[in-house]
């Protein structure tokens, strides 16, 4: 067995916070284990939770389309999320579930050793950076550890507000090139703000999102009912 493998066997009987008790089943992620890109999104909702496999809903199939539209399809990438495990009516992560579940995350990243790690939503971009919002930072490509960062909206924020999906189209554009790029943009000015010990990587990793007032917030409105239950998590 790989230590992949059981990596996703840890996840899949895991019980260090209190999401285990409801899950159908843990996702613990999917994909090419070798893969040069890297996404990563908040956590499952109903539909993930049911098949045990990410990005499998409405997020999903954009997802895919924004994929080949760069000739990239979902065994070209890993995709996971920051928890494995599908928080009660899709609810947002809380700062306890955060810091159980990220040394998965943690280790997953290690294994594979991306290139490029895409982010999606705001959980997931604070992760990296916990200082800007998302509305800040999508789309601005950033060094993180030899890897380098591009975070974007999540494809169910783009889902519900066609200027989202338009940025996340554009986006997603930029992919190839910092694929192709070994020499991936190291010049950012948030350079200095990030973290460079592993302590200080946890310490951060962990710390909560930054109040995100952009875009209105009635571009990311929960609907009351969605593929994923009742109601989707704020992405933004
Ligand atoms: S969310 Fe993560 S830490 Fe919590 S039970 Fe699931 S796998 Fe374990």
């Amino acid at each position: 067995m790989s230590d992949f493998d059981i990596l996703d066997e840890e996840v899949r009987s895991c019980t260090l916070c209190t999401l285990s008790a409801k899950r159908t089943n843990a996702v613990p992620g999917d994909g090419d284990r070798k893969a040069n890109v890297m996404f990563i999104g908040e956590g499952p909702g109903y539909n993930e939770d049911q098949q045990g496999i990410p990005f499998v809903g409405r997020a999903g199939q954009l997802l895919n389309e924004m994929l080949a539209s760069i000739d990239l399809q979902r065994q070209d990438i890993y995709i996971t999320n920051m928890l494995k495990c599908r928080p009660p009516n899709n609810r947002d992560p809380l700062p306890a579930e955060i810091t159980a579940c990220g040394p998965y995350l943690e280790r997953q990243i290690t294994m594979i050793s991306p290139k490029v790690i895409v982010t999606l939503g705001r959980y997931s971009t604070a992760n990296f950076f916990p200082n800007e919002p998302i509305s800040k930072l999508r789309g601005k490509p950033m060094p993180w550890n030899d890897i380098t960062v591009l975070p974007m909206y999540h494809p169910a924020a783009a889902l519900r507000n066609g200027k989202l999906k338009d940025a996340l189209q554009r986006d997603f554009q930029q992919i190839p090139e910092l694929l192709d790029s070994e020499n991936a943009d190291r010049s950012s000015p948030l350079q200095n703000t990030l973290p460079t010990t592993t302590e200080e990587r946890q310490l951060d990793m962990f710390a909560p999102p930054p109040t995100d007032k952009e875009p209105t917030p009635n571009s990311d409105e929960e609907p009351s009912t969605t593929e994923s239950g009742p109601k989707q998590m704020s992405f933004l």
